[in-house]
């Protein structure tokens, strides 16, 4: 008898997880209880000691919180996976469970905001240093290690340029020179891109935008094997605390079952309206992976399956008029989250990274006339006309 074939990535995010009581409930069951009891001062004791696998306190286990955890870990691939409340808490555990004070980490100087200021301000406080290097340039990456380098840490696609990195020559080479590649796969989600099949060793996700979907709730997730991820990071946060609620897992759960379905409708509809902006009046450039004129293009079909759902474009006029096309919208909602059924829309310079530094935007590229936008679910000529009315 051959192998069975082994399931498919929808099936395992409806499947996954689920271990059913002796209700016989169809849908998981939500379990908001902080504690455990145990059946005797013996029973206590064992579970305390390691001795006795179980729940003891929701700090770090939860019957839900495990069950979003094992169907995350199924869909990146891999063998551990710790949930956490927000995708920053996700980062600092990471780094908090695998570095140590002397520690040096290379990092896309395309990521996140708030990753940007979490190194910067807080990490190097502990004594860990990070260099920045542009996200594309592999002979970058590879000058900036040093003996005492770790980790490198990439976004791909970057928020918001979507520029992407290459994981594979990334994963490469941190293993060649005895370092860790994390990825934070917020942009693709495991729908559109598995980072660890491509040879990254950890995936950051926050849960808060694609995995949920409808703008709901805040959580994060570090995907990795047992040692690093189930006992280094679940370490810290079994100390530390930043553990996601149980309703929060629930509504993740809730989330990946369509996750698939949801990804690929983002896409088609990101892509279209990419096209559609490139011949728009005042816009100067688009950025979607999807689009040939991005500069990683090539790496659409080979990493990522489709471009994802975000599309960030320059218009002609600096922030007044980028300001204009925002305040122009009726429908589109001005917000920061992104991976929402509804269409958000955002300058970059001013809010998500605005809290850098003028040289530190200017370096990331993130010019004052840069709109994102994180295309839903809605009928994409009701978008189309809501972003018209402002370009002009
Ligand atoms: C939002 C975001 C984060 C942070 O996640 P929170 O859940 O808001 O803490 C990290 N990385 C990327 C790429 C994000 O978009």
């Amino acid at each position: 008898m051959p192998d069975p074939r082994p399931p498919g990535l929808a099936t395992l995010a409806i499947r996954t997880g689920h271990h059913r009581t002796a209700e016989q409930e169809h849908s998981e069951a939500i379990f908001p209880t902080s504690s455990y009891v145990f059946a005797s001062a013996a029973e206590a004791a064992a579970r305390f000691g390691g001795e006795q696998p179980g729940n003891i306190y929701s700090r770090f286990t939860n019957p839900t919180v495990a069950a979003f955890e094992e169907r995350l870990a199924a869909l990146e691939g891999g063998e551990s996976c710790v949930a956490t409340a927000s995708g920053m808490s996700a980062i600092l555990a990471m780094c908090l469970g695998l570095l140590q004070a002397g520690d040096h980490m290379v990092s896309s100087r395309s990521i996140f905001g708030s990753t940007t200021v979490l190194f910067n301000k807080y990490l190097s406080r502990c004594g860990i240093q990070t260099s920045y290097v542009p996200l594309a340039d592999l002979d970058a990456w590879a000058a900036a290690i040093r003996p005492n380098t770790r980790l490198l840490f990439v976004e791909t696609p970057s928020n918001p340029l979507t520029e992407m990195g290459d994981i594979r020559a990334l994963a490469d080479l941190a293993h060649a020179q005895g370092c860790l590649l994390a990825v934070d796969n917020c942009f693709c989600t495991p729908a559109l891109q598995r980072p660890l099949a491509l040879g990254a060793d950890l995936v950051i996700h926050s849960a808060t935008k694609y995995l949920d979907g409808q703008g709901r709730c805040l959580g994060g997730a570090v995907v990795g094997d047992r040692k690093r991820v189930g006992e280094e990071v679940f370490g810290v946060l079994r100390t530390a605390g930043p553990t996601m609620s149980p309703f929060n897992a629930w509504v993740f759960l809730k989330g990946l079952e369509t996750l698939a379905l949801r990804m690929e409708a983002h896409s088609r509809a990101a892509a279209d309206l990419a096209a559609w902006l490139e011949g728009r009046p005042g816009v100067t450039r688009v950025h979607y992976p999807g689009l040939p004129s991005h500069p990683q293009h090539h790496l659409v079909g080979s990493q990522q399956r489709g471009g994802g759902g975000i599309v960030a474009f320059e218009v002609a006029g600096g922030r007044e008029a980028a300001w204009r096309v925002i305040d122009a919208t009726r429908m589109v909602s001005i917000t920061a989250n992104l991976g929402d059924t509804k269409t958000t829309i955002t300058h970059p310079a001013s809010t998500t990274h605005g809290r850098l530094s003028a040289e530190e935007r200017a370096a990331a590229g993130i010019g004052e006339g840069l709109i994102r936008v994180a295309v839903g679910l809605e009928d994409l000529p009701d978008i189309q006309d809501d972003l018209a009315r402002g370009l002009v």
